[in-house]
């Protein structure tokens, strides 16, 4: 496919293979953007700005309405080509595409509801005869910078609530699942958006994601990726406003009153959906000592049952990871946990881009497995003395993007919710559940600012002070 740019499809010489992970067929070719092209892409968001801030709140609600209405009419299309770029099995990429037509039609209706708060300024000592309100408007370029792993709905997390605020978006696809992108903006503009709204140029993150954010006629930039790419965005972003959702090594605690049969099914999809690689995949399984057997008997039968194969079969359950080279850090990882005395419970093997799903037994905090981001189709299972110890190894990590935690009595589930550092919480769940509509985001090193269309459209609005004096 050609990128879209100053609101034309354009091809350029230097290309960019997109590849099908389980078997590294070249599915397609992306143009590689130059410096140029991010040049004359953030001069036409410029231009697109002003276009973008003149549509009224329901022309914008409509333009999203239809691409909402558009995105169902493709979606076996489209899900098809994201599970071939990306990995994940046909039944998660419709589900993807479903939830990304959700997210469209989401920021579509905040687009009516753009509202500001009149001022009470007669609260001001000796104030009079003043009538005070707030507008919303739009920050003008907003530049969207994606990650591979849900290579549609995280775009339209972006390009959505930029859309339905008034904004233009620059957007820089992840390298490795463009494709999904690109056809989302033949979807937009189908729907009637603005040629000169949007921009989606294809190219390496280090030199054409790191322009677009060093920027300074980009007045905002949404990101969804890895922490150290996130920290080297924000030394180079200058004075903007900048939303982060980065990684995280996420906690699932089970306490000795849980449903073990529903943590089984929680530990099932948030361990290993897209092959454990989603930001909010269960990582540590915090399990208190008289409940860790039993658990284990019932867990890893189910863990060994997974279908793993080639992700466009209906059947399939989990497909290759993103990369080879993903798939042996992940394995190599594990081979260290071993090493340094964890117990390989099932799994632990990889062939190509196929990671095995995999538990680890008696992983300690010290280990890379429980310590840093995994990324991948592992579970490192760590004992847990009480609550206090559980809630102790929960906030024992640099991250904090969501937690689950099973246990039936009231009082623990509040004291998880109060003292556990996470941006989500859930309890009798795993960490890995979202709806699109709440907020959604992560405290510490996961990141700054909140997503769901709602939410984002704060971030991309910048408010203005009103004051009229009589
Ligand atoms: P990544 O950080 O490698 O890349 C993300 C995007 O940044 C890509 O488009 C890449 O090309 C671009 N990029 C790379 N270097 C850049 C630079 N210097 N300047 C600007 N852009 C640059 O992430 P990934 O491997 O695609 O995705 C996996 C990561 O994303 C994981 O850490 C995962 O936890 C995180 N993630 C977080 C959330 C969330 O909501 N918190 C959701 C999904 C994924």
């Amino acid at each position: 496919m050609d990128f879209f740019l100053a609101g034309k499809w354009q091809g350029r010489e230097q290309r960019i293979d997109v590849t099908n992970p389980a078997n590294n067929e070249v599915i397609d070719t992306v143009p590689n953007a130059s410096a140029d092209d991010v040049e004359i892409a953030v001069r036409s968001a410029v231009d697109g700005a002003t276009v973008m801030a003149a549509l009224t709140g329901y022309e914008r609600f409509r333009i999203l309405r239809r691409a909402a209405d558009l995105m169902i009419e493709r979606r076996d299309e489209i899900a098809r080509t994201l599970s071939s770029e990306e990995g994940k099995p046909i039944r998660e990429a419709t589900v993807e595409v479903e939830r990304s037509m959700q997210s469209l039609e989401l920021s579509g209706e905040e687009a009516k509801r753009l509202g500001g708060e009149v001022l009470p300024l007669d609260g001001g000592q000796g104030v009079q005869q003043k009538l005070g309100f707030t507008l919303r408007v739009p920050c003008g370029v907003v530049a969207a910078i994606t990650p591979f792993n849900f290579p549609l709905n995280l775009v339209c997390h972006k390009v959505g609530p930029a859309i339905a605020s008034g904004n233009a978006v620059v957007l820089k696809p992840a390298s490795d699942t463009p494709l999904v992108a690109l056809k989302l903006i033949e979807v937009l503009l189908d729907a009637g958006l603005p040629p000169l709204g949007i921009s989606c140029i294809t190219g390496s993150g280090r030199v054409v994601g790191k322009q677009i954010c060093g920027d300074r006629r980009v007045r905002k930039i949404s990101f969804t990726g890895s922490q150290d790419v996130g920290q080297q965005i924000c030394k180079v972003a200058g004075i903007k406003k900048v939303t982060m959702e980065l990684g995280a090594n996420s906690p699932l605690i089970v306490l000795p009153d849980a449903d073990i049969d529903k943590v089984v099914t929680a530990t099932l999809s948030s361990g290993f959906a897209n092959a454990g690689q989603v930001c909010i995949s269960a990582q540590r399984l915090i399990v208190a000592d008289e409940i860790h057997d039993e658990l284990m008997g019932k867990l890893i039968p189910k863990i060994e049952s997974i279908v793993s194969g080639d992700q466009l079969e209906p059947d399939t359950e989990m497909g290759p990871m993103v990369r080879v080279s993903d798939a042996q850090r992940v394995h190599a990882w594990i081979k260290e946990a071993a090493s340094e005395g964890a117990k390989i419970a099932c799994g632990g093997q990889c062939d190509g881009a196929f990671m095995q799903p995999t538990l680890v037994l008696d992983a300690k905090p010290e280990m890379k497995i429980v310590r840093e981001e995994l990324f991948g189709p592992g579970i490192a299972v760590c004992s847990a003395r009480d609550i206090d110890d559980a809630i102790r190894m929960a906030n024992d990590s640099h991250y904090g993007l969501s937690a689950g935690v099973f246990t039936q009595d009231i009082d623990a589930a509040v004291r998880f919710a109060k003292e556990v550092h996470s941006g989500n919480i859930h309890i009798n769940w795993g960490p890995m559940w979202r709806t699109d509509l709440m907020p959604y985001g992560g405290l510490k090193a996961s990141g700054i600012g909140k997503e769901g269309p709602k939410y984002a459209i704060e971030e991309m609005t910048e408010m203005k002070s009103v004051v009229i004096h009589s």
